[in-house]
């Protein structure tokens, strides 16, 4: 029988980063009905969809408490919805762009209605032709009115899409107007405090870790456990 997560009753600090990287994986394979094709699913076919071994999916789906049925696997709603559970924020989290160039907008304009509990709410920019414009029903405002907004509106979250010298000032500015989380697109280790969680996205390292091992087959890539990169993972993903 299947058993329900208690996700909000479990100590997410227990559980590890790659693990909430892959029930984001799991949940975005489900929906895209790419391995489901009825109600249940079982692990070998949720592992063969993500790429990934079916022990690998037993051990996540463990791990936020929902066990399958050996005879008709995981209930496909229920597991959504514990996946849900355990990694949606309990509201609609607020979100902000720092930085409404080129990747900013691309951004906004990829982001915008996708992600129910996330909401981008705010753009960000010093460039006088871009404040006060919308971008994917994004408003952006001035820097300068950068802690203002986002005490207003409530912002946690920090996308920071801004030229490498600026990513770290910018950063800082995010963090003395009360966020939380930065999304980081910059070049850059930033320097903020421990209690902000901080991601980064790098395209030239994924690129040249992807010519590094496409370039011989004598260098084995890694396996798409807790012990490989973020970029292991995205590889897998539509
Ligand atoms: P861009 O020059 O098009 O945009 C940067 C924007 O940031 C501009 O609108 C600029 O006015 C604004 N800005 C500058 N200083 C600012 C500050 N202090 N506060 C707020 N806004 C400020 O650059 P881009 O191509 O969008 O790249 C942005 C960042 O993302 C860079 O660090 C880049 O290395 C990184 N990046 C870009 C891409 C890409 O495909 N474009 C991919 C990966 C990473």
């Amino acid at each position: 029988m299947h058993s329900g997560t208690g996700g909000r009753t479990m100590n997410k600090q227990k559980i590890p980063s790659r693990c909430v990287e892959r029930l984001s994986i799991y949940r975005r394979a489900l929906l895209q009905d790419r391995c489901a094709s009825g109600p249940s699913i079982f692990s070998h076919q949720l592992a063969f969809a993500c790429r990934l071994t079916a022990a690998q999916v037993r051990r996540d789906l463990m791990l936020i408490g929902y066990s399958g049925s050996p005879t008709t696997g995981y209930e496909v709603k229920r597991l959504l919805s514990s996946i849900g559970t355990l990694i949606d924020p309990p509201q609609i989290r607020e979100v902000a762009i720092v930085g409404m160039g080129h990747l900013g907008r691309a951004i906004a304009a990829y982001l915008a209605n996708r992600l129910p509990k996330i909401r981008l709410t705010a753009g960000f920019d010093v460039n006088p032709d871009k404040i006060g414009a919308t971008f994917s029903g994004v408003r952006c405002h001035s820097v300068q009115k950068l802690a203002e907004v986002v005490a207003e509106k409530k912002i946690g979250l920090g996308i920071l899409t801004v030229p490498a010298e600026h990513a770290q000032a910018a950063a800082e500015q995010l963090v003395h107007a009360g966020v939380t989380g930065i999304l980081n697109f910059a070049p850059v280790c930033l320097h903020i405090p421990s209690r902000v969680s901080v991601e980064n996205i790098d395209m030239t390292v994924a690129l040249e870790k992807v010519a590094f091992f496409a370039c011989g087959s004598s260098r084995k890539k890694g396996t798409i456990d807790d012990h490989s990169s973020t970029s292991d993972i995205d590889q897998t993903t539509p």
